[in-house]
This record gives C-alpha cells, sequence and structure tokens, in this order.
C-alpha cells in the first residue's frame, strides 16, 4: 500500500491543487489530504470551510482522505502511515523552497517528497490570487474543482 500525504494551507483548495491530486493517484494507492491549521498563522477560510471544499472536490473518490492537523509535517505524515509528501512545483520560484522543506523531511523521517510539475494551464493559479479576486466580489468558480460550490 503507497499513501502520500498531500499537505498545504489550500486557503483555498484550487483547481490546480485538485490536479496535482487527480494525477499522484496514477502512482499512490492512497492520498491524504492534509490542511494545515495554526493559529498563528491568518487565513480568509476557517479550517472548517477548507474542509468542506475538499471534502465536495473528492467525494467520489474513495481513495482520497482528507484531514486537518496543526503539527509539523512529517509528524503528520507519520501519524497517518504515509511513506511520501506529495507537492506540486509551479515555478522556480517555488523549488528552493521545496527543495529546503523536502532535505529536512528526509533527513528528520526518511519520508520522501515527491514532487509533480503543475499543468501549465493551471501554473498560474494560487490561492492567493484567488483569494484576492474573492475579496473583491469576482466568482472564482473557474478555479476550483469541478463540482465545487463555496
Ligand atoms: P503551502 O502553504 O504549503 O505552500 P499551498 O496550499 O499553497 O500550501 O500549496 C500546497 C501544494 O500545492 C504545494 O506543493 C504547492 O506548490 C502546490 N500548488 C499550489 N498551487 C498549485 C497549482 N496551481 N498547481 C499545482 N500545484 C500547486
Amino acid at each position: 500500500m503507497r499513501r502520500a500525504i498531500f499537505p498545504g494551507t489550500f486557503d483555498p483548495f484550487t483547481i490546480g491543487h485538485y490536479s496535482i491530486v487527480q494525477r499522484g493517484l496514477a502512482f499512490f494507492d492512497e492520498i491524504v489530504i492534509g490542511i494545515g491549521h495554526n493559529q498563528s498563522k491568518q487565513t480568509l477560510f476557517t479550517v472548517e470551510k477548507r474542509l468542506d471544499l475538499v471534502q465536495q472536490a473528492f467525494q467520489n473518490e474513495p481513495r482520497v482522505k482528507i484531514a486537518s492537523y496543526n503539527s509539523l509535517t512529517v509528524d503528520f505524515a507519520l501519524s497517518v502511515k504515509a511513506d511520501y509528501i506529495l507537492r506540486g512545483l509551479r515555478s522556480v520560484g517555488d523549488f528552493e523552497y521545496e527543495r529546503t522543506v523536502a532535505d529536512a523531511n528526509r533527513k528528520l523521517t526518511g519520508i520522501e517528497t515527491v514532487i509533480l510539475f503543475t499543468e501549465s494551464e493551471y501554473s498560474y493559479i494560487s490561492s492567493t490570487v484567488v483569494r484576492d479576486l474573492y475579496s473583491f466580489g469576482k466568482d472564482i468558480s473557474t478555479f476550483l474543482p469541478p463540482n465545487v460550490k463555496l
């Protein structure tokens, strides 16, 4: 059984995140989406709302599980018995950060990070941009996974 976590803040979960999980299901048996929350990090959407949006997106996919966590990402991975961390890479901007975190996580626990390049049509989509559009009253449905209602 190959199990990975897909951790993130997901404020909110976008069609770019959705695409990474769908593609990850080709080589992981199960993916646990971990929604990180901690008191010191302000988010626009509550953890309950962020969970709800991800649940809507994967309601017909039994191989995707969803949880929230407020610990270190590797501790969350260990708690759900995952051996891999799945991440997406949009640009060189993401690269240095992902490499540093992946190295630290592997050193700490042996957990490997598997990185997928974003599909080019989604590479400009970030939760930050989606939040900004939402705050100014724009319809953000095209940036959310299919069949997800805010
Ligand atoms: P974090 O706070 O950990 O960066 P995010 O919610 O921003 O969490 O992102 C979680 C993961 O999804 C990261 O690996 C990030 O690079 C990836 N990601 C973010 N946006 C996209 C996108 N448009 N396409 C593919 N992957 C993405």
